[in-house]
Order: structure tokens, then sequence, then C-alpha cells
């Protein structure tokens, strides 16, 4: 048979992390934490299987939890997404974003996307008959050029997809960024994915920029969300999405297709759990300590940086330390030093190569002691 996705090989984060088990390494590559989720939150998915949540969920998800999610929206951005019919549950926020781009995209429709992206979008994208169009960001400061996005929409775009704060280079979009964004896509039919999965871990006081603080571009956009990275328990692959109604409707026709709904009892536990809106507004705190903490530990190192912005990644410039090729360096990491991380060239238009890696720091200040030690010896 003929591939439907000849140049797809497997993912990244799968590779590292079976080669840092493989190696008995410490794991700073696929991005989740190594401290458990909170017992509070547990106990309550348990709670919820002894009280009878253990059958199908409805197809938009748990309300309990589709009324938790608006609640924040309305407290965190006062926007309002209807939860009957603007906000659905999904296995993650990987499902969301292939159902979303399998629900418009179609043959030779154009697609935006920002390089270095995020492993999934491109091949979402291309199974369904589109064309990803890259416009790519530069190291170290990962800015957008604006007019370059501007020469690359066309009658042919059918979507864009945004991601602040951005996996993997930790930047985050300001709100000129949001607004220009706007300006390019106001009177054109273009859909926005912006995918916000680290919406609650920006760093220094600044304001994540949701596009639903913008009225046109939230008239347009599918934001998509992942419990996963907000209460850590990334295998529990609970997310979920929001978006206009009439955006929605497509989106769920394909939904309930190709999942029908989601895991019930973690659902209703995370809506008990989220009643309390500290356990989400308390993350940036948690993460910020975390950064300071590993960039305090390897500020003498010979690998550069410019701190995090938001996310859970740090990426490190190790071009004083070789020139060899980024993937050739991690996997010698991983080998001889006992470290996994993420070589970014993956991530790049043409498997562009800045000699960047990107370390995950969503680990117990043990762990990024330990990381940090191997760091400074390279
Ligand atoms: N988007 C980005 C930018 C991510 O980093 C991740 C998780 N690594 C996802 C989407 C997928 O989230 P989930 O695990 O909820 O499917
Ligand atoms: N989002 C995680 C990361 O960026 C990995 C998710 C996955 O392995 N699919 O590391």
């Amino acid at each position: 048979f003929k591939s439907k996705l000849p140049n797809t090989s497997t993912s990244i984060f799968t590779v590292m992390s079976a080669l840092a088990k493989q190696h008995n390494a410490i794991n700073l590559s696929q991005g989740f934490p190594d401290f458990p989720s909170s017992k509070k939150l547990n106990d309550l998915v348990a709670n919820a299987m002894n009280t009878g949540y253990n059958q199908y969920a409805p197809m938009a998800g748990n309300l309990d939890l589709r009324l938790a999610i608006a609640h924040k929206y309305e407290l965190l951005y006062k926007s309002h997404y209807h939860p009957e019919k603007e906000i659905t549950v999904t296995a993650g926020a990987t499902q969301a974003i292939y159902t979303i781009i399998s629900a418009f995209v179609n043959k030779n429709d154009e697609v935006i996307i920002f390089k270095p992206a995020y492993d999934s979008y491109q091949p979402a994208i291309e199974i369904n008959g589109g064309k990803p169009i890259a416009v790519q960001l530069e190291a170290p400061n990962y800015k957008v050029n604006w007019d370059e996005v501007a020469s690359k929409i066309s009658s042919k775009t059918k979507m864009i997809i945004i991601n602040s704060p951005h996996n993997p280079s930790g930047t985050i979009w300001s709100k000129e960024d949001m607004l220009q964004l706007q300006k390019l896509t106001n009177g054109t039919n273009i859909i926005v994915l912006s995918d916000e999965v680290y919406e609650h871990i920006v760093f220094d006081d600044a304001q994540h920029q949701s596009v639903c603080l913008f009225q046109d571009l939230k008239q347009r956009s599918f934001i998509t969300a992942s419990f996963g990275k907000t209460f850590h328990n990334t295998g529990w692959k609970i997310g979920y999405c929001c978006a206009p109604d009439y955006l929605m409707s497509e989106f769920r026709k394909v939904h309930q297709f190709n999942v029908f709904s989601v895991h019930h009892p973690s659902q209703k536990g995370i809506a008990d759990y989220m009643q309390d809106s500290e356990t989400y507004l308390g993350l940036n705190a948690f993460f910020q300590q975390k950064r300071d903490l590993f960039l305090k530990l390897i500020s003498e190192s010979r690998f550069k940086f410019q701190p995090s912005k938001g996310t859970y990644f740090q990426v490190l410039d190790y071009s004083e330390v070789t020139d060899e090729y980024d993937v050739d360096f991690a996997k010698r990491l991983t080998k001889e030093f006992k470290m996994a991380s993420i070589p970014l060239s993956v991530f790049n238009d043409n498997g562009k190569d800045d000699k960047v890696l990107r370390f995950c720091f969503a680990k117990t200040d043990e762990t990024l002691l330990q990381a940090a030690e191997i760091v400074n010896r390279i």
C-alpha cells in the first residue's frame, strides 16, 4: 500500500524517552512531571468511580466539568463560552487538535504553522490532504515576522495554528502579536487553532494572551487545552476545546465518531477539583521556582540561554560545547552523560539545526540538581 504519511517517523518524544530508559538516564526529554498528581485529585477520581461515574459520559463531556471550564474563562478572561454548546471535553489536547483539523481542512487547503512546531500539527494536516505552510521563528528570540505571515496568507489559507506559551522554545506571544494576527485575519474566513495547553505556566508576572481576549479573533478560533499539563497527570489524557457554537457544532460531528466521549470518572474528579481556582492559579509560581532553580544551578555552565517565559521547557544553546548535529548530540548526552533532552531541529522547517536542546523542568528539585550537575560537567 501507499503510505498516507510517507515522511512521518516515530515521534522524537517516544524515541528519546525510550533511549533514556535504555541507558538509565535522567529524562528531561518528553514533557511530563516526575512527581505525582495531587492526592486530593486522585481521591476525587476514585470517589467518582465509587459513586457511579462509570458509564459513557455525555458526548461533549461531563456537564460539571464543562461548567467548571466555563467558570474559569469568566474568572480569568471575562470571556463567555456556553458550557453546553461551546465547550467539548477531549482525549487530551492531541485529540482536540487532530479532530479540529480533520473537521475543517480539505484537500489542498493551506494551513500556516510556526516552526519550530509541536510535532502533531503537520501529520494531522497532511493526512487530511492539507498543505502545511511554515513560518520559521528564528532562535534565540523566536519572534514572529508578521510581514512574512502576511505574505503567506492566500485565498487557500484555511487555518492558522498558533501556540503560546510555545513548545518547544518557551517564548510567549505579546498582546501586539495577537493584535497583528487579528488584523491579518479580519475580513477572511480563516479559522485559528490556538493551542493554549501551557496557559497556566507563564512567568515573571506576564499575562497569558488567550485568543478569547480579542473579540474578532475569538469569533474565528478554537482554543485547545490539556489537564495533563495543568494537573500533573499527562497519562490521563483529558483535555478540552472551546469555540463559538458555529465552529463547535462542526467539531462535534467528527468528535462523536472518532472517540464519542472520554474517561468519565477523571472528568468528574477534575470538575470537583476545579471548584477551588487555586488548583490552577498556583501553577505559575510553582513552575517559576523550578525554572529559577535550574537556571541558577547551570548559570556557570557552557550552555547559553534566555530564561523560559512560559511552558515547563528551557532551551539551551550548546554551540560553545560542540558543533555536532543536535539529534546526535542529544543521543550522545543520553548514552554517555545519562541525561536525555529533545533536539529542536526535528520541529524546524527543513530540519534547521540551531544547536539548541530542550530540557523539561517539570521535575523534583532533586532531579533538577542531578541534571544541573551533569550540565555543568559537559
Ligand atoms: N500541544 C502542545 C504544545 C503540547 O506540548 C502538548 C503536550 N506535550 C499537547 C498539545 C498535547 O497535550 P495532551 O497530552 O493533552 O494530548
Ligand atoms: N507534549 C509533550 C512534549 O512536548 C510530549 C507529548 C507526547 O509525547 N506526545 O514533550
